[in-house]
């Protein structure tokens, strides 16, 4: 499954439909989240048929197209197994099923929408009155087959309303974009100096605008605030400066999101086999002087990415458990204790002497290798694996991160 998005145009009755749609949804959640809290001891199925006899009892739910209704309250549900989850793992954080008051999007599944002839609209044919909406975006919806697309959702953001189609892979589409074997392989060290390091000695910095966006996000943020008075009714020019501070958050996460797509793409495209550590970012957060650098969102996108564009272009990549990686000697494998100011690994026992972050991607490659094959060469490794793999090395989760 990928997702192609598009922003789209129409009337502002238009945009109000949409945003009456989204409030529905948020009323089916919760409704059916209030069922399930009183209702204990239900499960899938009721929740589901639950969303039914809102319909009948509620006109405005009745409007929206079933489907739409229905991933509402698959969404719940899915909330809700996901906390029994939690408990049955024994997790810290449960995780316990919120009502929402923020929900932002609509998804349809394989009704109420059509496609126009040359694709470049979509018309919305339930009773809430979205109607025609034009699409803009740099993708071609004519690549695709109609049935390919599984669900589609509507966005809405602090700059405009958004399509986006949630479309199937065939695997037809793109097999023929093989990259070829590079018969190099790389291990790779998130860091706090750096964006990463990498066995071979490369560094790759956390761009300057971070630190310039995150500056102006405060004095957004500062400038909403004043504006906002408790027990008052918010003014125009609140509304107006949270929707500024909304759209700088807005830029940033692209940004974000553009940086990280090059550089997994850069590092999938040089590379056969790419090993990392299987790091829990959770915990990492939590010290706020780590996540003030360079927050978690990027680190993790960046590792999904690794993995998707890997089994997309038949590269292999692998996860390693985090183990003294950035303590131990990469050339004789002793241990050199190191606090996380000390930037230089320098080694007692045999004079080896480099970055920090470097050496710890050494030892993430070694670890990844001695693993994977047990035999030592990535090429047998390969072909053990078969291509199209993404390896979670000490774990069972290979389902999990191949789906
Ligand atoms: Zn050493």
């Amino acid at each position: 499954m990928f997702v192609l998005e598009f922003k789209c145009y129409g009337k502002t009755t238009q945009y109000q439909a949409i945003d009456e749609a989204i409030r529905t949804v948020q009323f089916v959640r919760n409704k059916c989240l209030r069922h399930w809290m009183d209702n204990r001891e239900i499960g899938q199925k009721a929740i589901y048929a639950y969303s039914t006899v809102l319909r009948k009892e509620f006109a405005f739910v009745n409007q929206l197209n079933s489907t739409a209704c229905q991933a509402s309250a698959e969404r719940t549900w899915s909330a809700i197994s996901r906390f029994y989850d939690n408990c049955k793992k024994a997790v810290k954080e449960k995780g316990y099923p919120k009502f929402k008051k923020n929900v932002r999007s609509v998804e349809y599944k394989y009704s109420g929408w059509k496609l126009s002839e040359d694709r470049k609209k979509i018309t919305f044919t339930d009773k809430k009155g979205i109607g025609t909406l034009k699409l803009k975006g740099t993708r071609d919806l004519n690549y695709f087959q109609i049935d390919q697309i599984k669900r589609v959702r509507l966005v809405r953001r602090a700059d405009g309303y958004y399509v986006q189609f949630c479309i199937k892979e065939d695997l037809r589409w793109i097999e023929p974009k093989e990259l070829e074997l590079t018969k190099h392989c790389v291990g790779i060290d998130v860091g706090l100096k750096y964006f990463y390091a990498d066995s071979d000695g490369n560094t790759v910095e956390i761009p300057q605008y971070y630190r310039q966006a995150e500056k102006q996000l405060n004095k957004l943020n500062r400038r909403k605030s004043r504006k906002f008075r408790k027990g008052e009714k918010p003014s125009n020019n609140y509304f107006k400066a949270r929707n500024k501070y909304a759209r700088k958050h807005l830029r940033v996460s692209r940004q974000r999101r553009g940086f990280v797509e090059r550089v997994a793409w850069r590092v999938i495209q040089s590379n056969d086999l790419v090993a990392y550590e299987n790091l829990n970012v959770k915990s990492m957060v939590k010290n706020y002087r780590l996540a003030k650098s360079i927050n978690d969102a990027a680190w993790s996108m960046f590792r999904r990415l690794l993995e998707y564009f890997g089994w997309k272009y038949g590269k292999v990549t692998v996860a390693v458990p985090p183990y003294n990686t950035s303590q131990n000697c990469s050339n004789c494998g002793e241990k050199v204790q190191k606090t996380l100011s000390t930037r230089t690994h320098i080694c007692p026992h045999c004079g080896f002497v480099e970055d920090r972050d470097i050496n710890a991607s050494i030892n993430i490659l070694k670890l990844a290798l001695r693993t994977v094959g047990h035999t030592g060469t990535w090429e047998q490794s390969l072909n053990a694996w078969g291509e199209r793999t993404s390896i979670l090395v000490g774990s069972d989760l290979l389902g999990q991160v191949l789906s």
